[in-house]
């Protein structure tokens, strides 16, 4: 079965609204004259530059995603958006999960899983990302926190390969410049995915997309991306530099 690869890029908080737009522009105009294959590419403004995003990319192969959505409809959570309000805008995805929201929000897994449902109602796909420590992976916890964050947040949920794509970020890769060697990588989505078989299907499990994030740029992607359980990458860094993110686009085939 083939997978179509899936290269999607996390700004985080970077870019004004006016360098998120001209972001968007650029990245459009060189996928519409470079593109060389069906991967689907996911841009992830702040949630500023959504609505203009959503614009810019009509007509285009491109789909925009959120960084983050609450798990409520509406009401009084001073400073959210929920998955509702970000479908009437017309983003496809949201980044739930995200390392550093675990951290800095401290946003636990039974919290995860509530927005999980929620954007599966509100027709958003959910870049559910899970990872791991350096502590946790050299003190042999790895295989166990990665349980965890799945059983937790997606076990009785109405997760499917078309609403969910999961990405494996270990933290000790994110912003730091190391990356898992490929076979680190291919070893924990393999892993992943016989969770998936093992609590939903097989079916479920050949279909959906595993990403690997972590410091993923064009010297490095062409090695993960080639690992038979590797469908793409969540990018943070490279997504900011158009002819980097362009250039690793080019190499998920
Ligand atoms: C991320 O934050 O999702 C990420 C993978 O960042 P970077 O590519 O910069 O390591």
């Amino acid at each position: 079965m083939t997978r179509t690869k899936v290269i999607a890029g996390n700004w985080k908080m970077n870019c004004s609204l006016e360098q998120s737009q001209a972001l968007v522009t650029e990245i459009r105009g060189m996928v519409r004259d470079e593109r060389n294959n069906d991967s689907e590419i996911v841009l992830c403004p702040t949630y500023l530059a959504l609505p203009s995003a959503c614009k810019l990319v009509q007509g285009s192969s491109l789909f925009i995603g959120a960084q983050n959505c609450h798990s409520e409809t509406n009401g009084a959570y001073t400073g959210e958006v929920s998955a509702e309000m970000l479908n009437h805008l017309g983003v496809s995805h949201v980044i739930i999960g995200h390392s550093e929201r675990r951290e800095y929000q401290n946003e636990t897994n039974a919290f995860l899983k509530e927005k999980v449902i929620s954007a599966i109602k509100n027709n958003l796909v959910s870049i559910f990302c899970l990872g791991e420590s350096l502590e946790q992976r050299e003190s042999g916890q790895l295989w166990d926190v990665l349980s965890r964050q799945l059983s937790e947040s997606l076990l009785d949920t109405s997760v499917t390969a078309k609403n969910l794509i999961i990405a494996y970020e270990p933290i000790w890769a994110i912003g730091t410049g190391v990356t898992a060697s490929a076979a680190q990588a291919q070893e924990v989505h393999s892993f992943i995915r016989n969770w998936v078989a093992q609590h939903f299907s097989v079916e479920m499990a050949e279909e959906t997309r595993i990403l690997y994030g972590g410091s993923m740029k064009p010297d490095n992607a062409e090695e993960l991306l080639s690992q038979i359980d590797i469908d793409g990458g969540l990018i943070g860094g490279a997504s900011l530099k158009p002819r980097d993110f362009v250039n690793i686009h080019k190499l998920a085939k």
